[in-house]
């Protein structure tokens, strides 16, 4: 380790120390170039090169077939919330929707833009919520009351990690299954930008995956846009003009070079992509790994006899973002006791743990680059800190 300091945060979060090393070195020289990343034209060999290593990388970690587009693109996931719109709604009379399973923040917000969008169509966007509240307890919603549109959605979008809630789907096939199940085939677009590269996916599956930096691989100012090219190249015009930087066909035939990428940030996920590959292997492995790394802190809570208190159902306890509240004995959240936690934390170098400012609480996020190690301290924390109020 090159720092002492174990740091927790949701985004941007931990790049491992390895892929930080090399970064420091490319900054002055850049794989032998005598040019640094933060100035090499984008348009050199070298650099081309790189760009589809990286993407070649990628490809083979999760297994992505040739009929899919992987695209590195800029905007952030922000930014693929207009994609999506912009390139998978068509001129075609028959699409009267498209529909969005709300289960958090991320998924929300997808939502807004799609109506912002869509506000002076003919288009709806369908809102489905994936959880209801009843006594304040969550539980998910049944498939059978899902108000799907079927035949009429360009797309069904989902957020498989909630990364300000904590909700995780508990396998990357169970919402494509669920939907199965409801006898919708409409194609399916999923924000993955949490728990990218923390298990395994069946591309097969998704019409569009897309994962913004910086969470589980490399940094700020890259986005990556996975895209079944049968979707881009149907009859129909889009319905709204895209702007170029957003066109998933032209970064497509560009392969990402349409104007200029952001060149360092997409090194440093070469990096990650090859220290992922060569410190775990397998998404099997990383997703064991993640789940070991999860259930250290969820068997905090529940032993906590209450203390802690996690708002989640069981089943979509996110393996990335553990999220949990501090309860009082009267049952009520004590946020002058969630105050103190991240403060105390602080001082025995264990950082980024306050929840998001919409929500509050504490939440810990445990993304490849974090060690079990470093795990283990914030459980012993949580140990020593619900100790000292009981
Ligand atoms: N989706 C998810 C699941 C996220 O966690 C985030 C960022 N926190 C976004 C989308 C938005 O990404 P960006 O800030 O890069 O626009």
């Amino acid at each position: 380790p090159v720092r002492d300091v174990a740091y927790f945060g949701a985004g941007p979060a931990k790049i491992p120390e390895e892929v930080l090393r090399r970064t420091q070195d490319d900054i002055v020289n850049w794989r032998g170039t005598g040019v640094g990343i933060l100035e090499v034209s984008h348009r050199s060999t070298e650099y081309m090169a790189m760009m589809q290593e990286t993407e070649e990388r990628l490809r083979s970690m999760m297994d992505i077939p040739t009929e899919y587009a992987v695209l590195f693109m800029a905007g952030g996931g922000t930014a693929q919330f207009a994609a999506v719109v912009l390139n998978l709604v068509r001129q075609d009379p028959a699409k009267r929707q498209v529909d969005y399973l709300i289960s958090g923040s991320w998924s929300s917000k997808a939502a807004q833009e799609a109506e912002r969008l869509l506000a002076h169509t003919d288009l709806q966007v369908n809102q489905i919520q994936l959880f209801n509240k009843t006594k304040g307890e969550m539980a998910f919603t049944c498939p059978s009351e899902w108000n799907l549109s079927r035949e009429t959605t360009s797309y069904v979008y989902y957020c498989d990690n909630e990364t300000i809630d904590g909700i995780e789907m508990p396998s990357s096939d169970y919402i494509p299954d669920m939907l199965d199940a409801c006898g919708c085939n409409a194609p399916i677009v999923v924000d993955m930008s949490s728990n990218f590269l923390s298990r395994p996916v069946n591309v097969r599956r998704f019409g569009v995956i897309f994962a913004t930096a910086q969470k589980n691989f490399g940094p700020a100012g890259v986005t990556v846009a996975i895209v079944r090219r049968n979707l881009l190249t149907v009859a129909a015009p889009p319905l709204l003009p895209i702007p170029t930087t957003l066109d998933y066909c032209i970064f497509d035939k560009s392969h990402s070079l349409h104007n200029t990428p952001p060149c360092s940030a997409i090194s440093v996920c070469n990096y990650v992509f090859e220290w992922l590959g060569t410190r775990f292997g397998t998404l099997v492995h990383i997703e064991q790994l993640a789940q070991h790394k999860a259930s250290q802190l969820y068997h905090c809570i529940s032993e906590s006899d209450g203390f802690y208190r996690s708002p989640i159902p069981p089943n979509f306890q996110s393996s990335m973002n553990v999220v949990f509240r501090i309860v009082k004995a009267d049952g009520q959240v004590a946020p002058e006791l969630e105050d103190e936690f991240v403060r105390d934390a602080e001082g025995r170098g264990l950082t980024g743990l306050r929840g998001h400012r919409s929500v509050g609480g504490i939440r810990v996020s445990l993304y490849n680059a974090v060690r079990t190690e470093e795990v283990m301290r914030v459980a012993a924390f949580m140990r020593s800190f619900a100790e000292k109020h009981a």
